[in-house]
């Protein structure tokens, strides 16, 4: 395993449309390794391939498991989530505004209104096919990584962005 570089905003591979993942060979599962030493060390709770200047559909998701987060999302707490070619099949009507940041535009947040909850479907790292139903925090990072996908960033649709304290980047950074 490997860490990657992460990207930042003005690279172009943020803004392409990414490529379906047709092969789940030893190069996939070692940019899926990679990709989630990246996300650990970041640290984050999100991290899309066009980050690492890789342009696949591919993201990685992991909540925060400390205490706090424990209680707050129970199993769903740094639990690792891997999911190729996700794809949005059904959202819920119900928007709730939050805090994003992304780790390749560092050093801000923004308010951003994303689908309360969401259905989410893809493969694993295998290429079997899996399902989830995530909502609150989960179901935005969800939303997050996927916009990375169609070369979208969260500053595109953001309410308000503004500069992060230092304490406000571990827990946003997607
Ligand atoms: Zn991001």
């Amino acid at each position: 395993m490997a860490l990657r570089e992460i990207v930042q905003a003005n690279h172009p591979a943020l803004r392409k449309k990414a490529h379906r993942v047709t092969s789940f060979d030893p190069k996939l599962q070692t940019l899926i390794d990679d990709m989630i030493e990246t996300l650990l060390d970041a640290p984050g709770v999100g991290l899309a391939a066009p980050q690492v200047a890789v342009s696949l559909r591919l993201i990685v998701v992991r909540l925060p498991d400390d205490e706090k987060s424990v209680e707050e999302f129970g199993a769903e707490a740094g639990k690792l989530y891997v999911f190729v070619n996700p794809e949005i099949i059904k959202a819920s009507k119900e928007m709730v505004e939050g805090v994003e940041g992304c780790l390749s535009i560092p050093g801000y947040i923004g308010m951003v209104e994303r689908h309360e909850k969401v259905t989410v479907t893809g493969q694993d790292r295998k290429g079997r096919p899996q399902r989830i139903k995530a909502s609150g925090w989960l179901a935005r990072v969800f939303q997050h990584e996927i916009d990375h996908l169609d070369g979208r960033l969260y500053i595109d649709i953001a309410s308000d962005v503004w500069e992060a304290r230092p304490e406000d980047q571990e827990t946003a950074a997607e």
